[in-house]
């Protein structure tokens, strides 16, 4: 077994994409998810435990733990096997470069390396006599030091000595030009630090990679007041969650994320006990941010400042995470607090209890709209209805839209009929959900689909069965091609890998087996009904050989082979228990 072998069977497929989907367990060891790799509201992602292979009924994209990790998280085939190496604390063997350090891999591994040695000296500098200053404006929000090393703050002083630290470092000039941490003068090319006299907030991707910064100014008028990493290789602003990868366990398990605006924000509900809660880097919420959380949640609280910017902030929002079928909470402090003012003045068990209490997001609108329309008449009612109207034909799925309707109709007091008339009259057609992994129409009798599953899945049906199910097949049955694959990769050296089978096939054979693999619906065969769907699958054989024959003769004008066929006929006729 080689290297990258030995790791991808000590890796769990199940465990490595239930770190970045949430998986619901289907029957026996197959799951389902939402597809990180395309937007969907119902799942069509598939994970298979036992073959360690997953595929989406959706977009179609399949494969093992080793084309996940690279997909999801743009990597190299090398850094893959580096990082699941490492989280099984294996050494890699060295071997000179290797074929997958391509140039992209080696500039992304210098930008990290860059943000790696800048993190050391900004962290530092916050605890030096230049960062006293920063310092100081930490203790006065309340943060203590344990919150300061939890989420790596530092300080960039001004001046250029981040240049002069770097410039002692075995790193690549172009990689720090890259990383943009660094400007460029247009006039001289000569290079200065970027963030300068800054309060530094380290920004991670999901896998957990110091990928970027937000510097908060410490002068009161200095603009702008947050100034974050330009877009780099590593760097995508419309990509990046703030504190992601330490709130996403937390997320998976109480199947909610609170949203908040900013840094601070995030710290202050973390210090509070909020282990759950992210914000967006300066940028309006993206769909791709969207995705990133509905992999892990349902529920999303919406915490945005009581400001008049905040709150327009919050809707926009929610619109788009109700158009992604995510259910959606909005909270609004009491006397216009932030979340971290709240909790450093009221305490997170209080925070905690607005959370829970935040209401869904219809009955915050309703609250708003009782300032804008006039409930005490009937004009003003119908008014107000038709205003959350539009919202509530955001939500994707039709019965969630009509049960909203009849509640918000009882909440302002219109008739729940007249609600429903209006719903139907505003409501767009819903375009039909992917379709999940139920077996379709393939050509494939039910043992014979069976069998193919059984003999997938299992080595010692294959050494017992497989040969003879070939020899059976080829005589015309519809799984030949797939049969005869799965004998090839039974015969070749080395274990037995699904994805060899795979690549054996055409497009219309691959998604056959792969739909059988993962058909939701039917049970798992095991060894001890081998013999039976043996059994079954020749008694078919031999049924189309019978039905072939019986059309031939009624097609054949000549009768000098007819004895000949009658014999035959006879004979099937006999193997099949028809005649005597
Ligand atoms: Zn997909």
């Amino acid at each position: 077994m080689d290297f990258a072998q030995e790791v991808k069977a000590a890796a769990d497929i199940v465990s490595v994409v239930g770190a970045h989907v949430r998986l619901k367990r289907q029957s026996g060891n197959r799951y389902l998810g939402l597809c990180p790799f395309h937007t969907e509201k119902t799942p069509s992602f598939s994970v298979h435990g036992a073959l360690q292979i997953y595929k989406c009924f959706g977009c179609g994209k399949s494969g093992d733990v080793f084309s996940f990790l690279m997909e999801l998280q743009g990597l190299s085939f090398i850094e893959t096997l580096k990082l699941l190496a490492q989280q099984q604390g294996k050494e890699m063997p060295r071997k000179g470069g290797g074929p997958g350090a391509d140039a992209a891999a080696r500039t992304r591994e210098g930008l990290l390396q860059v943000h790696e040695f800048t993190q050391r000296f900004l962290v530092e500098q916050l605890k030096s006599r230049r960062g006293a200053g920063a310092m100081r404006y930490l203790r006065q929000r309340g943060l203590g030091l344990e919150e300061i090393e939890e989420f790596g703050l530092g300080y960039a002083p001004s001046g250029d000595a981040l240049m002069s630290y770097l410039k002692g470092k075995d790193l690549r000039r172009s990689h720090v030009l890259e990383s943009g941490l660094v400007g460029q003068s247009d006039r001289d090319s000569s290079v200065y630090a970027r963030f300068r006299d800054r309060l530094m907030f380290p920004i991670h991707s999901d896998g957990g990679n110091l990928i970027g910064y937000g510097g908060r100014s410490l002068e009161a008028d200095r603009q702008p007041k947050y100034l974050n990493s330009p877009e780099t290789p590593i760097y995508r602003k419309n990509a990046v969650l703030y504190n992601i990868h330490r709130a996403r366990t937390a997320m998976r398990q109480s199947n909610l994320a609170v949203l908040v605006e900013g840094y601070m924000d995030v710290i202050g509900v973390w210090r509070a006990g909020i282990r759950n809660a992210v914000a967006t880097c300066g940028t309006a919420l993206t769909s791709r941010q969207i995705s990133m959380l509905r992999r892990h949640c349902d529920t999303v609280v919406v915490n945005f400042d009581s400001d008049s910017a905040g709150q327009a902030a919050a809707e926009r929002s929610v619109e788009m995470l109700l158009r992604d079928g995510l259910s959606v909470r909005v909270l609004e402090l009491p006397s216009g607090l932030d979340p971290d003012e709240y909790c450093r003045e009221h305490g997170g068990e209080s925070y905690r209890q607005q959370l829970e209490a935040a209401p869904a997001y219809f009955h915050w609108l309703l609250d708003r709209s009782r300032t804008q329309f006039d409930l005490s008449t009937s004009d003003g009612r119908t008014k107000a209805f038709e205003h959350l109207l539009r919202s509530v034909v955001l939500l994707p799925d039709e019965v969630q839209q009509a049960t909203t309707v009849t509640d918000l109709a009882q909440h302002i007091g219109l008739p729940q009929s007249l609600a429903l008339a209006k719903l139907r009259g505003a409501a767009k057609p819903s375009s039909r959900s992917e379709a999940a992994p139920v077996a379709q129409a393939d050509g494939l009798s039910p043992s014979e689909r069976l069998l193919v599953v059984l003999l997938v899945s299992e080595e010692g049906a294959r050494q017992q069965f497989l040969e003879k199910a070939c020899e059976i097949a080829e005589r015309g049955l519809p799984s030949r091609q797939i049969l005869s694959a799965l004998r090839a990769v039974e015969k070749a050296d080395g274990p037995f890998r699904y994805e060899a089978v795979e690549g054996r096939l055409d497009g219309a054979d691959r998604e056959r087996l792969a739909r059988l693999v993962f058909d939701r619906d039917r049970p798992t065969p095991t060894l001890a009904d081998g013999e039976d769907l043996l059994a079954a699958l020749q008694r078919q054989a031999l049924e189309d050989q019978y039905q072939d024959l019986l059309r031939h003769i009624g097609r054949s004008g000549s009768t000098a082979d007819l004895p000949k066929l009658l014999d035959r006929k006879l004979r099937l006729e006999r193997e099949l228990g028809l005649a005597q």
